[in-house]
């Protein structure tokens, strides 16, 4: 019970106060396994909802698969998320700015010199 607390007491949270964060009162679109993170929720671009520990989950599992763009996680949204928006919305701490930059530029010089990932190439097409 103790460590449930502490954990829930770590959650990176909205600020209402900021005015360029569009709170929405909706569900997380990106809270795959239902976790019901604390922070109010806000509007990606694309129009789809999320928290900043949604996020910033979602966004470190693109980077375990390899990926060096972001994109969201919703079927029949092919919106891609620039790194500033990932960082601004998800309230990335500095360490996880470190470890999201450092990934995505080995991602990045893997992607060039691996072969590319089938979707992309099906994207361009
Ligand atoms: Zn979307």
């Amino acid at each position: 019970m103790n460590s449930k607390f502490f954990r829930f007491k770590k959650q990176k949270c909205y600020d209402f106060k900021d005015q360029t964060i569009i709170i929405v009162d909706a569900d997380d679109d990106h809270d795959f396994e239902c976790e019901g993170f604390k922070s109010p929720r806000a509007f990606m671009s694309c129009g789809h909802v999320v928290t900043p520990m949604s996020l910033t989950k979602w966004c470190q599992h693109l980077l375990a698969e390899g990926q060096s763009r972001f994109f969201c996680g919703q079927t029949n949204c092919d919106a891609e998320w620039s790194y500033t928006e990932v960082r601004k919305m998800a309230l990335l701490t500095t360490k996880e700015k470190k470890y999201f930059e450092k990934t995505l530029a080995l991602n990045a010089a893997r992607n060039l010199f691996g072969t590319k990932p089938v979707s992309t190439c099906l994207k361009k097409a």
